[in-house]
């Protein structure tokens, strides 16, 4: 049995280092909220993250276009601000 350090080949390899996921180091926290909104135009619905909400508010602030309830949101099927929030009260 001959064994030869292969050293060359190793060093010619590129290290490939697995890249951490970042969402691991935070503990798990309460689920976030997400509201149900719902295109008239193309009948598109989604949940929207109040994040992405909050969002969406300091926009129409900034429009000076906020009326005090929730905001509409891009549709992903019309690329228009046509989203609006569905009341799922019941
Ligand atoms: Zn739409």
């Amino acid at each position: 049995m001959s064994w030869k350090p292969s050293g060359e080949e190793s060093m010619r390899r590129k290290r490939h280092e697995p890249i951490p996921p970042e969402s691991l180091d935070e503990p798990f926290g309460p689920p976030p909220e997400e509201y149900l909104y719902r295109c008239p135009v193309c009948s598109e619905e989604m949940l929207v993250n109040e994040a992405i909400i909050d969002v969406a508010i300091g926009a129409a602030k900034f429009r000076g276009e906020y009326q005090g309830r929730m905001p509409t949101i891009g549709c992903p099927g019309c690329n228009g601000e046509t989203m609006e929030y569905v009341d799922q009260e019941s």
